[in-house]
C-alpha cells in the first residue's frame, strides 16, 4: 500500500505516518525527519535546508525530489511506503508520479489530516523534540513522564525552530500556497480521503484504517 500523508504542519500526520507504517508494516518515510537527521549529522543537505526550515519555508523542490525518488525504489519500499511531508508542492508531486509511472507503479491513497488554522498554533506551541534522538511529544497529548526529559534517551527536550509561533504562522501560510493544491490534485486523481483530524489520536487513527481496508 502506497500512502502520502497530506494536512497542515502540526496535523498530526506524522503521528498518524508512524502508526501506520507500523501496522501495515512498511517505511514510513518522512522528508522532514530525512532533513533534522542531515542537520544533526552536519551534511552539506541539512546545511542547505537548514536556512530554508528555520524560516518556516520550503525546502526547494530540486533538493528533494530525487532523496523521495531514489527511497521509494528502494527494496524495502516493494510492499509499500507512507510518504510523510511529502510532496508538498505540485511540481514535487508531478515529479513522484512521473518516476512511478517509469516502475509501472503508483499512489494508493493520499490521506487529508484535516486540522483547522486555529487549533494549529496552539498545538504546535505544546511540541518538544529530543535533542539528541529526535522523539517528538506534546506537553498535553503527549507528555514525558519527567518535564522536559526524554522517555526514550534521557536527555533535554526543546522547542524546535520551526515550532516557535512565528515560524508556525508563516509555515501555515506556506501550506495554504503551496501545499493545499494538492488536495485537488489528488481528487482529481481519484485517490484522496480525508480524515477530522481534530479527534484524539486513535480515534483518528481507527478512521483512517478502516478508510484503507475498504
Ligand atoms: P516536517 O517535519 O514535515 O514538518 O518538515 C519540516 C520542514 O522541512 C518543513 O517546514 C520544510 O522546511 C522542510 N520540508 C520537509 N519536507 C519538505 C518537502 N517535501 N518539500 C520542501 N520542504 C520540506
Amino acid at each position: 500500500m502506497k500512502i502520502i500523508m497530506l494536512g497542515a504542519p502540526g496535523a498530526g500526520k506524522g503521528t498518524q505516518a508512524k502508526m501506520l507504517a507500523d501496522k501495515f508494516e512498511i517505511p514510513h518515510i518522512s522528508t522532514g525527519d530525512i532533513f533534522r537527521a542531515n542537520i544533526k549529522n552536519g551534511t552539506e543537505l541539512g546545511q542547505k535546508a537548514k536556512t530554508y526550515m528555520d524560516q518556516g519555508l520550503l525546502v526547494p523542490d530540486e533538493l528533494v525530489c530525487d532523496l523521495v525518488v531514489d527511497r521509494v525504489k528502494q527494496d524495502d519500499c516493494s510492499k509499500g511506503y507512507i510518504l510523510d511531508g511529502f510532496p508538498r508542492t505540485i511540481p514535487q508531486a508531478e515529479s513522484l508520479d512521473a518516476a512511478l509511472a517509469e516502475i509501472d507503479s503508483k499512489i494508493d491513497f493520499a490521506v487529508n489530516v484535516e486540522v483547522p488554522d486555529e487549533n494549529i498554533v496552539n498545538r504546535m506551541s505544546g511540541r518538544r523534540a529530543c535533542v539528541a534522538c529526535g522523539a517528538t511529544y506534546h506537553t498535553v497529548h503527549i507528555p514525558t513522564k519527567v518535564e522536559g526529559i526524554c522517555d526514550r534517551c534521557g536527555k533535554d527536550l526543546i522547542l524546535r525552530e520551526d515550532d516557535k509561533p512565528e515560524t508556525v504562522t508563516k509555515r501555515l501560510n506556506v501550506y495554504h500556497e503551496q501545499t493545499q493544491p494538492l488536495i485537488e490534485y489528488y481528487t482529481k486523481k481519484d485517490s484522496l480521503v480525508e480524515v477530522d483530524g481534530t479527534k484524539d489520536m486513535n480515534e483518528v487513527f481507527d478512521a483512517i484504517v478502516e478508510i484503507l481496508g475498504k
